[in-house]
């Protein structure tokens, strides 16, 4: 009843959209975030990382799914409903493929936007470096509101990257447009960013610039920095940590971490994934089951409570990828 008067009152307001319940573009269309479930984060659902820069991938299609299907099958079969798929376009983002395998298998599959600044800029398109930051935000706002390579397949995040090191002009300028396309879509901003301690703080003041709150962004690959104050920092301010390389022998290093921000009330703020790969490039397959089959049962071991389960798996993941202009 109060949510509805709340949305009637928004109605006189204009802020009509506001009355919607919260959502997500998945690689089939629109979702509301609380059909996501048991969400993983930060994988690859294929890549062709390590070829050569090619916007739209192309794969050999009965291959992919006759690995992949049969390993999202398996997924599904331990409760996980939903994949963040954080290959970018130009190192074998295909959404059209994404989209086959998601219905072939009832997985949700979210697709992003955004260009790969790591890889010491070999995924960068040339344009990109003469390009305005404005012009750089168009084409991701255009692939938003028309889809992506000629589908109407929408992004559901923007994927940006960092080298390592001071951050480079170019890794600046990308993001800087992640953060006006943020505020024309209302997507998140998953920044591949490891163990780069000054590019967290320079995407810090570019959000400020811009008057967009932190918890608009996402520190993928922070399990690669070991320095704890600095996490929990970033966690207080609203921004989401990503602790996404666990496999099954890093189980307990994982088990510390979560006790770590558990301890500090800022359970809240903790993504968990793997950064694996079902159909990685002339590779075997890198696993994305472990949090489900062994991280999972050794928290519950341990007494995490199952409402803290639900938090880490469903909520944490809803919460970070809803679509919403996030603004100070
Ligand atoms: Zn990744």
């Amino acid at each position: 009843m109060k949510q509805l008067l709340v949305c009637i009152l928004l109605v006189s307001s204009t802020h009509i959209s506001l009355c919607q319940a919260p959502f997500i573009f998945t690689v089939k269309g629109k979702l509301e975030v609380e059909k996501l479930g048991f969400a993983l984060p930060h994988e690859h659902v294929m890549s062709n990382f390590g070829a050569d820069p090619e916007i739209s991938a192309q794969y050999d299609n009965r291959a992919v799914l006759k690995q992949v299907v049969p390993y999202l099958n398996k997924l599904k079969s331990l409760g996980v409903k939903s994949i963040f798929d954080g290959t970018a376009a130009y190192f074998g983002r295909n959404a059209a493929l994404l989209k086959s395998i998601s219905t072939q298998t009832g997985i949700h599959i979210i697709t992003n936007t955004g260009f790969y600044g790591a890889a010491e800029d070999r995924y960068v398109p040339n344009f990109a470096y003469k390009a305005s930051v404005d012009s750089i935000a168009n084409v991701w706002v255009d692939e938003f509101k028309n889809g992506i390579d000629s589908t109407e397949i929408r992004p559901g995040f923007v994927k940006l990257a960092f080298d390592a090191g001071r951050p480079s002009k170019i890794d600046l300028k990308l993001f800087e447009a992640g953060v006006l396309t943020h505020l024309e879509t209302g997507l998140t901003l998953a920044v591949h960013t490891g163990n780069n301690l000054k590019a967290v703080r320079r995407q810090f003041a570019l959000l400020k610039k811009h008057g967009v709150s932190p918890t608009a962004l996402i520190w993928i690959h922070a399990n690669k920095s070991d320095n704890d104050r600095q996490l929990l920092s970033v966690a207080s301010s609203g921004a989401w940590v990503s602790l996404d390389g666990v496999d099954p022998y890093n189980i307990d290093e994982y088990v510390d971490r979560i006790a770590l921000f558990k301890k500090n009330f800022l359970l809240h703020k903790v993504l968990l994934s793997h950064d694996g790969n079902s159909f990685p490039r002339g590779a075997a397959i890198r696993q994305y089951h472990a949090i489900a089959e062994i991280l999972l049962p050794k928290l519950r071991e341990l007494g995490y409570s199952e409402a803290e389960i639900h938090q880490l798996t469903v909520e944490n993941p809803r919460n970070a990828y809803t679509v919403r202009v996030r603004s100070l």
